[in-house]
């Protein structure tokens, strides 16, 4: 008989769920959180009212590492622990960072549909002219997990010159892995061609990309977004794409998920969307599923 009882309401990996389903009864059922030990959750919001609800919760496991979208102040008021995926789905993401560079540098997703309709002969030499990553300087905003592993794949595959902004690291750790540190975001958007986001959403975060940080870019440079939308004023990223002040932009995370076709953004032919599938790699799940499991009844069990 499985001695818990786990809130979980999204997908996981089959494997990975069977493994749980060994140790809690699982339920998708809101009425029941009175009863849960834990909680798994992916893209659900857990709120303050959620947290007080259910009386006997210990662990709340976050299928991937932006927790962002858990009340970390009501989880410690209430001796809740949260628990993450922090490796899991670090390379997925990394190479979704480099394949949004390629499409947005090599018009992959304009050439897409004059590709399928076999457009060769019509398209102006000009037209989908590309550039290559290579010898470029490639911004990395926040240089953690992601930003680092992703410095690797740009160093070694495309000969790219990294460039980090991130307080919290020192010169020196940049250094041994071969990566130069700026003090200020505005010398890293001043020197690099493509820019990259890679922190967490906080208070201190939101909207760090505003209308200034904006304005240091150099106008052939590419901004791409894979941690969250909050992060970038999007307001201000679309006057800067609509007036051509900077070349394009690429960005998998929304301010408000799904966005809506009224999002101006979505409109601009110097823009790139994906819907938030940074980590939907088939193998980025299956550690997603088998840690946050693996986390979640440690802590039961502890
Ligand atoms: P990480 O914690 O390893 O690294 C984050 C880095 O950001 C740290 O080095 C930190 O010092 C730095 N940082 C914090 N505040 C900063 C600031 N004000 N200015 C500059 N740097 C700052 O996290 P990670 O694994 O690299 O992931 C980064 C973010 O990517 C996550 O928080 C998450 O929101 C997002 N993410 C998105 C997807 C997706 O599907 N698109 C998947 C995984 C992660």
């Amino acid at each position: 008989m499985p001695k818990y009882k786990v809130y979980l309401n999204e997908h996981i990996d089959e494997d990975a769920l069977n493994t749980l389903q060994k140790y809690a009864t699982v339920t998708n059922n809101l009425d029941e959180l009175k009863d849960i030990d834990a909680m798994i959750i992916r893209a659900e919001k857990v709120s303050r009212s959620m947290i007080e609800e259910s009386k006997k919760l210990k662990v709340i496991g976050k299928h991937g590492i932006g927790y962002d979208s858990i009340d970390i102040g009501a989880a410690k008021e209430h001796d809740v622990k949260v628990v993450y995926t922090p490796e899991a789905n670090v390379q997925s993401v990394s190479e979704l960072i480099i394949a949004l560079m390629t499409n947005v540098v090599r018009n992959i997703s304009l050439s897409f549909e004059k590709g399928k309709k076999g457009e060769n002969k019509s398209i102006a030499p000009k037209e989908l002219m590309g550039y290559q990553l290579n010898n470029k300087t490639l911004g990395l905003i926040g240089a953690g997990k992601i930003g680092l592993n992703t410095s690797k794949i740009a160093k070694h595959g495309f000969d790219m010159k990294i460039v980090v902004y991130d307080p919290f690291v020192t010169e020196q750790q940049c250094s041994q892995v071969g990566i130069e540190k700026v003090d200020r975001l505005e010398d890293l958007m001043m020197i690099a061609d493509f820019v990259s986001v890679s922190v967490p959403l906080t208070k201190d975060t939101k909207h760090l990309i505003n209308e200034r940080a904006l304005r240091f870019m150099k106008p052939h440079a590419v901004l791409i977004n894979t941690s969250r939308g909050g992060v970038i004023d999007e307001k201000a990223l679309y006057t800067f794409l609509a007036e051509k002040k900077l070349f394009a932009a690429a960005s998998d995370v929304f301010e408000h998920e799904p966005p809506t076709s009224k999002n101006p953004l979505l409109s601009l032919d110097n823009f790139v969307a994906t819907p938030h599938i940074g980590a939907n790699t088939a193998e980025a799940m299956k550690l997603m599923g088998s840690t946050v499991v693996k986390e979640v009844i440690t802590v039961l069990e502890g």
